[in-house]
């Protein structure tokens, strides 16, 4: 795996200045083979790849991570970026029924997800009308039906016995029908060809023009793999569609389909089907998603424990500093980065040791006035920051206007960080923690 090939190039070396290229070059030769392991269409990866090395090569190298960790996380990032960029709800009409048409290959899953997404809507308080459009096959009516009751919703289909009916005709009058019995939302069905072809698309692209859907949904099976490309073109060129939905994710394709699909389309992808009953379904999540195409969870979750590691042996070393009585304020402000940077402020406490006794400090520093205190320290000098001792009125007043806050705050603020500095030495002279006392690695 990829994970396996990259261990050999990681050294748990902490870089300086840029990431080489020489760092990036490999790394991303690796990510590369990865994509299309995954099945990512080739002048898809050609494209992100470029994209991920010119963001790599303007980092700054990170002291938590080497630089192989470091472009995987950049490659992370932007995988998650492109896949949930424009995450977004299924669109709806302002005037019910809402129409949502679904599209694609046979054996797609449209119908399974006619089902899926029925019993999902259902259970958010809406009143879906399942309509069967595919008359193509002898028994893709009843397989709607079968769907539509076992999700409890009615289902809207051609009167048996008049022969193959018209799709386009039933699409009308399944419209007509949700109007009279107040359903709000109506999943159209269409038919589906094993492979794309002319009388489908059109079929299709009247089905939508009789319906005028408020979502087209083009559903693919993520087992095709490199073929999701050009089937994605075909039904965007033929009937056009505004999301897509990747079913048979419980196999073992590694989705690579879905960075094709969005990067060549441009439209996100709403939901995700992962099994053949009706719950194994869920809106689409981008960071599993993209975890899954570079098959190395384990990785990404060893990065993000280094960067955790890494703030926390800044703690620590702030700590230490306290303890010996040399706390600054810019450790102070380096110190909330870094706590902000990891979720709520009370982690904080969690990471220097015996603190517990600076909770109501803390306590009282929320998200908003963290960004104040954060403008008061960037405008204070750097000796004010390394002696606050000397902040005396008037460079209070100095400082206060400059970072367009009252001095009242400055005030706290200096008063807060001496009373901290305070706590944490007569705590740390207790554990034996001071200077002479204290923990020397
Ligand atoms: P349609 O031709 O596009 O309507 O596709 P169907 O809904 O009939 O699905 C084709 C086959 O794929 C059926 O056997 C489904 O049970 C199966 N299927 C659909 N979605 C999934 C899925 O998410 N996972 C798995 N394993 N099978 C699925
Ligand atoms: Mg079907």
């Amino acid at each position: 795996t990829l994970s396996d090939r990259l261990t050999s190039v990681l050294q748990n070396l902490r870089g300086k200045g840029k990431l080489s290229d020489a760092d990036i070059d490999s790394t991303a030769r690796e990510i590369r083979i990865a994509l299309l392991e995954a099945d990512v269409a080739l002048p898809v990866v050609r494209a992100f790849i470029a994209q991920v090395k010119e963001r790599a090569k303007g980092a700054e190298v990170s002291e938590a991570l080497n630089p192989a960790q470091q472009v995987i996380k950049i490659v992370n990032e932007e995988l998650i970026a492109i896949l949930g960029g424009e995450t977004r709800r299924l669109n709806l009409a302002k005037n019910p029924p809402s129409v949502i048409m679904l599209a694609g290959l046979q054996g797609a899953g449209k119908t399974t997800l006619a089902g899926k997404l029925a019993l999902w809507l259902k259970k958010q308080g809406h009143a879906p009308l399942l309509v069967a459009c595919d008359l193509q096959r002898p028994n893709a009516v009843t397989q709607l039906q079968v769907v539509g009751e076992r999700a409890g919703v009615t289902t809207f289909a051609p009167e048996p016995g008049n022969g193959v009916g018209d799709p386009v005709d039933v699409a009308r009058r399944g419209i007509e029908e949700a109007k009279r019995a107040q359903h709000d939302i109506v999943v159209v069905d269409t038919a589906g060809r094993l492979g794309v072809d002319e009388e489908l698309m059109r079929q299709a692209a009247d089905i939508r023009d009789a319906v005028r859907p408020d979502e087209t949904l083009f559903v693919v099976d993520a087992m095709i793999g490199q073929d999701a490309v050009t089937t994605a073109e075909a039904f965007r060129d033929g009937v056009g569609f505004t999301g897509v939905v990747l079913t048979k994710l419980d196999g073992d394709a590694r989705g690579g389909a879905a960075l094709s699909v969005r990067e060549v389309t441009g439209q996100p992808i709403l939901f995700a089907s992962n099994g053949e009953k009706l719950e194994d379904f869920d809106t689409f999540h981008p960071d599993r998603m993209a975890s899954r195409i570079l098959g190395m969870g384990d990785m990404l979750t060893l990065i993000e424990q280094a960067e955790k590691a890494f703030d926390q042996e800044k703690a620590e070393e702030a700590a230490a500093k306290l303890g010996a009585g040399e706390l600054t304020l810019e450790d102070f402000l380096e110190q909330m980065l870094a706590v902000r940077k990891m979720g709520p402020i009370g982690n904080l406490l969690g990471m220097l040791p015996g603190a517990g006794q600076m909770k109501d400090q803390l306590a009282q520093v929320d998200d908003k006035q963290l960004d104040r205190v954060q403008a008061i320290i960037r405008g204070m000098t750097p000796a004010e920051r390394e002696n606050p001792k000397i902040i005396n009125s008037s460079r209070r007043q100095r400082i206060a206007k400059g970072s367009g806050v009252a001095v009242r705050e400055v005030n706290d603020l200096v008063d807060r960080f001496f009373q901290a500095k305070k706590t944490m030495q007569q705590m740390m002279g207790r554990f034996g923690m001071g200077p002479g006392g204290g923990r020397k690695n």
